[in-house]
């Protein structure tokens, strides 16, 4: 094995809604009692991560997607396409929505959209998110946003430890307080407000974009089945969209994977372990460059990975 697991120093960020668990599930060493999120693994300009493996310490990951693209098998895409992310909701998000690729390439400098998706870590007891609105027309929605009905347009849905929820392009969404969320996504920040509770943040109101959420916004709402992961299956598909790939892996004692992709993100999001015998444990997030080879988890945990699609 001469290849290196790659790992990165996480960037945070301080938000209105965000708390401190990161701290105390997480050990993360945070820079306010509102971090709202942990940039984990990212190449976005808004929070670059920096590599702090051996061969490559103080390079960023977008550098390396641009100069060492041989360690990620020569994907064929411009930018480094994925972004995993931890969310701390101490108090609710904002209402929003994102675009896909084709919107935000017109209105938003070329950027990509934002598929998004979560793996529930923990959440206080009778927690819920928000997915998905109650508009059955275009008219519908729109009158029922500008006379400010949001209790009647929003869908609230229970949540709990382990699941699982997929978040397509244009789906109305918002993680509620309370719930501490790994996600994956698209390589993207462009995110649509449509109520922020009309609080302050450093004593102003947070921009909405009202206008630019009602263009992308899917209707009627897609069905967004909200799944609940198993804790038994040793490899467990989470999803399999046109941008990525998500597995849970529940390692009891060991699980081995072929490992036949360009590259992997993985993060331990529970227990101790090892990979080809490196010790990782909670709270670990790292890529697997090309040519490691075949991968073997063993002790006890688990892992979330994902995979870039295939160009
Ligand atoms: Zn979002």
């Amino acid at each position: 094995m001469d290849k290196e697991l790659l790992f990165f120093k996480p960037v945070f960020k301080t938000l209105v809604w965000g708390g401190n668990k990161m701290r105390d599930e997480f050990g993360y060493d945070i820079p306010s009692e509102n971090t709202g999120e942990c940039w984990a693994i990212s190449a976005h300009k808004n929070g670059d991560a920096v590599c702090v493996s051996n061969g490559y310490k103080g390079m960023t990951l977008s550098e390396l997607w641009d100069t060492k693209r041989e360690l990620f098998g020569n994907y064929g895409s411009d930018r480094f396409p994925l972004l995993t992310k931890i969310i701390d909701a101490a108090d609710d998000l904002s209402i929003q929505v994102h675009p896909d690729d084709e919107y935000a390439k017109v209105h938003e400098n070329g950027s990509y959209g934002k598929e998004e998706c979560w793996y529930v870590l923990d959440c206080d007891k009778d927690s819920s998110v928000i997915i998905g609105h109650n508009a059955n027309s275009k008219e519908e929605f729109d009158r029922m946003i500008d006379e400010g009905r949001f209790e009647e347009l929003i869908r609230e849905v229970p949540v709990h430890k382990g699941d699982f929820i997929r978040i397509a392009p244009g789906t109305i969404h918002s993680i509620k307080g309370g719930v501490m969320v790994l996600e994956t996504q698209q390589n993207s920040d462009i995110t649509y407000r449509l109520y922020d509770y009309n609080r302050l943040s450093n004593g102003k109101l947070r921009e909405l974009h009202i206008d630019k959420a009602k263009d992308v916004v899917v209707i009627p709402t897609p069905e967004n089945a909200i799944y609940a992961t198993s804790a038994n299956r040793p490899v467990e598909t989470l999803i399999e969209c046109k941008y990525f790939s998500v597995y849970k892996l529940n390692v009891k004692e060991t699980v081995n994977l072929d490992n036949d992709v360009p590259f992997r993100l993985v993060s331990v999001v529970e227990g101790a372990g090892k990979i080809n015998g490196t010790d990782i444990k909670k709270g670990m997030h790292f890529i697997v460059p090309s040519g490691f080879g075949a991968l073997s988890f063993t002790g006890d945990m688990t892992i979330i990975t994902s995979v870039p699609a295939n160009l």
